[in-house]
């Protein structure tokens, strides 16, 4: 069955399908023709994680009369967390939907942009019960118009204690109204409601998706071995919220990869067996804390983190073991989520993915490596999506605000805008200029450009096992640091260390070996009597660094001073 199958306009068609959504989940099916179509009440159980918020979304916003600004649609919701999700989610399916206004409104944010924004005219409203009793009762909210009502997990609204503000909402709507129910359990008090406000409602129950791996989608992509790290930064910058766990085969991938990671400028940190287990709890608690989104790790050190709500697992090459490769996955896709396990494969692996496929019983889905058209695309609409969300303290940015606002009086709203915009899209288009596509087709790699790009510039060299350690890369110089594993200097140390010696321009950092008693990295050779000058002297936990311009006939394992300790 498809979308269009359903009813699904040609405008909504367009907008999901940028979303990825292929063929509708269960109940979607169910619920779309039902709110489409005869005049129906509908009572579903169905979990978060189940597809339910395109359900109501889409027909909801389909049956909008977008020639009139009044609300059409109201959408209960108990947090704020789940009002603004609400409002993104249908913000992006009516992305090629014109005139149409959709505006969360939410207590602990200021009242006075959401009057001024509901002034303006918005057809759907997602607000938290408190809120809208709020604004009707200032006489800004008419709700005389609205057709369509959701209350979406009423089972926590009805906990939280809103039964009466919903009770006092529903007065204000006609009673020839749609009304939709979405609750993940049907307690008493839920079915007191339905049978309340509904009239003979329909019930659609959705089993339960989220045992192991039902909810997981495998996605796999495709590109020579030497460009695993590149496909993976790229999924990355193309999933701006990511929060994942990269899993690699050995601890030497696993520490090589996250330092680069860091270098990159991404949050990302390592975890495996080679690290002191004090060491391993602090990556692990950044890691819940999420001050940390990609934790790169081996299977075995990953196995002491107990993270729900993943939004990929990410596999840096496939697993020998397929049973490996079903623990991975069944990482994601937890708690009603639905979960991405993606591998970054090369041709060689095909017959391993067919082996996973197999065991599974699920087909891999092949996706293209994420191009910059779209990469920038997503960061751009992540970044609006940001300004929509943030915090505004408008008190004390009141203060600041007539000195700016004189300042920027004679930007029209527009170039502002696209000024904010290219705040970030300048960096973006100026990495991925002419950046190569990567996907590797039929036993031939398909490079499109020259290749100027400072993505590829940026790459860096291959596994140290390949190349002498103490060779710098062309128009590089290799620098020695007596500081390594064992002092617990990793490459984020070391990038934060070369800031704080070097104010005011950023030194590029390009291959860097973590030795246990010292490490090895490459700066410009323009950079490099600066860099030893700045590190000479500086300490790091307490220790004395010293710096010198590697010289390749040294054995330094030998002539760093401190003894290395065993591996744990
Ligand atoms: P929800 O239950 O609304 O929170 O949706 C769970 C996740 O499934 C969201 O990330 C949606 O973007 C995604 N999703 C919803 N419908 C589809 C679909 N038909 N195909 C693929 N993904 C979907």
């Amino acid at each position: 069955m498809t979308f269009e199958e359903l009813g699904v306009r040609s405008d909504l068609l367009s907008a999901i399908a940028e979303m990825g959504f292929e063929s509708p989940m269960p109940v979607q099916q169910k619920v779309i023709p039902i709110l489409l179509g005869e005049h129906r009440d509908v009572v579903a159980l169905a979990q978060t994680g189940t597809g339910k918020t395109a359900a109501f979304g889409l027909p909801v916003i389909q049956r909008i009369d977008t020639a009139s600004n009044s609300p059409q649609a109201l959408i209960l919701a108990p947090t704020r967390e789940l009002c603004l999700q609400i409002a993104a989610d249908l913000a992006d399916m009516a992305k090629y939907t014109p005139g149409l206004e959709i505006l969360p409104v939410y207590g602990g944010s200021s009242i006075e942009s959401q009057i001024r924004a509901l002034r303006k005219g918005v057809q759907i409203i997602v607000a938290t019960p408190g809120r809208l009793i709020d604004l009707i009762d200032r006489g800004v909210v008419k709700l005389g118009d609205v057709h369509t009502v959701v209350l979406d997990e009423a089972d926590e609204m009805l906990n939280m204690g809103f039964v009466d503000s919903i009770t006092a909402i529903l007065s204000h709507v006609p009673e020839q109204r749609k009304m939709l129910m979405f609750s993940a359990t049907m307690p008493r008090e839920v079915e007191r409601i339905a049978k309340k406000f509904m009239t003979d409602p329909t019930e659609v129950v959705i089993g339960t998706r989220n045992e192991g791996a039902e909810t997981v989608r495998h996605i796999y992509y495709m590109v020579n071995a030497k460009d695993k790290y590149l496909a993976l930064k790229r999924i990355a910058d193309d999933n701006p919220n990511i929060y994942a766990i990269v899993f690699c085969r050995t601890r030497r991938d696993t520490q090589e990869i996250a330092d680069k990671l860091i270098a990159d400028g991404y949050n990302a940190d390592a975890l495996h067996g080679d690290l002191s287990q004090q060491q391993r709890d602090i990556t692990m608690k950044k890691f819940r804390d999420r001050v940390i989104t990609l934790l790169v790790a081996t299977d075995i050190a990953a196995r002491g983190l107990d993270v729900d709500d993943l939004t990929h697992v990410i596999n840096y090459g496939l697993p020998d073991d397929t049973a490996v490769y079903t623990h991975r996955s069944g990482r994601c896709g937890r708690a009603g989520k639905t979960g991405i396990s993606l591998s970054i494969i090369h041709s060689r692996e095909k017959g391993k993915l067919r082996d996973i496929e197999r065991t599974i019983g699920k087909k891999f889905e092949r996706k293209e490596v994420p191009t910059p058209k779209h990469i920038i695309e997503k960061q751009l609409y992540n970044l609006a999506d940001r300004i929509e969300k943030v915090k505004v303290n408008d008190e004390e940015i009141d203060k600041y605000l007539p000195g700016v606002s004189k300042k920027l009086s004679w930007l029209t709203g527009e170039d502002l805008l696209k000024r904010i915009l290219s705040l970030e899209f300048n960096r973006l288009l100026d990495y991925y200029k002419d950046a190569p596509t990567i996907d590797f087709i039929d036993e031939k790699p398909r490079r499109e450009c020259g290749g100027k790009s400072s993505e590829k510039q940026n790459r860096k060299p291959v596994s140290p096992k390949d190349k002498d350690r103490r060779t710098a890369q062309p128009g590089m110089e290799r620098i020695y640091i007596n500081a390594g594993k064992n002092d617990g200097f990793y490459a984020g140390n070391l990038i934060e260390l070369l800031n704080h010696a070097i104010r005011g321009k950023r030194v590029d950092v390009g291959r860097i070996d973590l030795m246990p008693a010292y490490s090895l990295f490459d700066v410009r050779s323009a950079d490099a009597a600066k860099v030893v000058g700045a590190l000479k002297g500086s300490e790091f936990m307490g220790k004395r660094l010293y710096a010198e311009v590697a010289a390749e006939d040294k054995d330094y394992a030998r002539t760093s001073t401190r003894r290395t300790k065993g591996r744990r």
